[in-house]
């Protein structure tokens, strides 16, 4: 029997590698799926319709929360940003790991809904790496990234919400340190309710 899913929420400051980190988890492991979010953000040289985003209008995201389609979604940066419903469901039900890639609004919003998620914070060594991650970057202009650093000053305040804090210095320690979170996530009693139930049957002489 394949074990229940655990539902995995990461977060970190923009330009703090998180999407390394989640790639890495993605390559090492087949335990794992990755939520595609809905975004009104425009695309950046290089990201693809349906893998990086679904890039919608802000009518067409609008329509969608409407309809009941997202778990979660927040404004960010004078953006919209969700979680498609349907895939999250099904990927739980199918015993995959699934992992969200968003920010703090949506983190607390999950938690909320999902009390047995897990929710890691990725950080960077120190705010002057921080600036230099998302400058070497190339892809945001000068206000953008002031922008996403100040957001990122407001985010600082909320870190406490997390469940586990990991540091992003070496990328591939931060991947095993992050696994093995989300492994440990597995023997919480509420993903192990048949074997505690069939051994307490058993204990009962049933
Ligand atoms: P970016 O524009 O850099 O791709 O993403 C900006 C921020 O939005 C990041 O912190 C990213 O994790 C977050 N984000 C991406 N998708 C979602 C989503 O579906 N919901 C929420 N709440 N945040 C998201």
């Amino acid at each position: 029997m394949s074990r229940e899913g655990v539902l995995v929420v990461i977060s970190g400051f923009a330009g703090t590698g998180k999407g390394t980190v989640v790639k890495g988890l993605l390559d090492r492991y087949e335990q794992y799926a990755l939520s595609v979010s809905m975004t009104t953000r425009q695309p950046r040289p290089g990201e693809v319709n349906g893998v990086s985003y679904f890039f919608v209008s802000k009518e067409e995201f609008e329509a969608t929360i409407a309809a009941d389609g997202l778990i979660e979604y927040a404004r960010y940066v004078d953006n919209y940003y969700g979680t498609p419903k349907a895939y999250v469901e099904e990927q739980l039900k199918a015993g995959k790991d699934v992992i969200l890639e968003i920010e703090i609004q949506g983190a607390l919003q999950i938690k909320k809904i999902y009390p047995d998620a897990v929710l890691i914070f990725v950080m960077p060594p120190s705010a002057e790496e921080l600036r230099s991650r998302l400058e070497g970057r190339g892809t945001e202009t000068a206000e953008v990234i002031e922008k996403r650093m100040k957001r990122a000053a407001e985010e600082a305040g909320f870190i406490e919400s997390y469940d586990h804090i990991v540091l992003n210095d070496v990328v591939d320690q931060c991947v095993e340190q992050t696994h093995a979170i989300i492994e440990a996530a597995h023997s919480a009693p509420s993903k192990q309710k048949e074997l505690i139930e069939r051994v307490r049957k058993g204990l009962q002489g049933k």
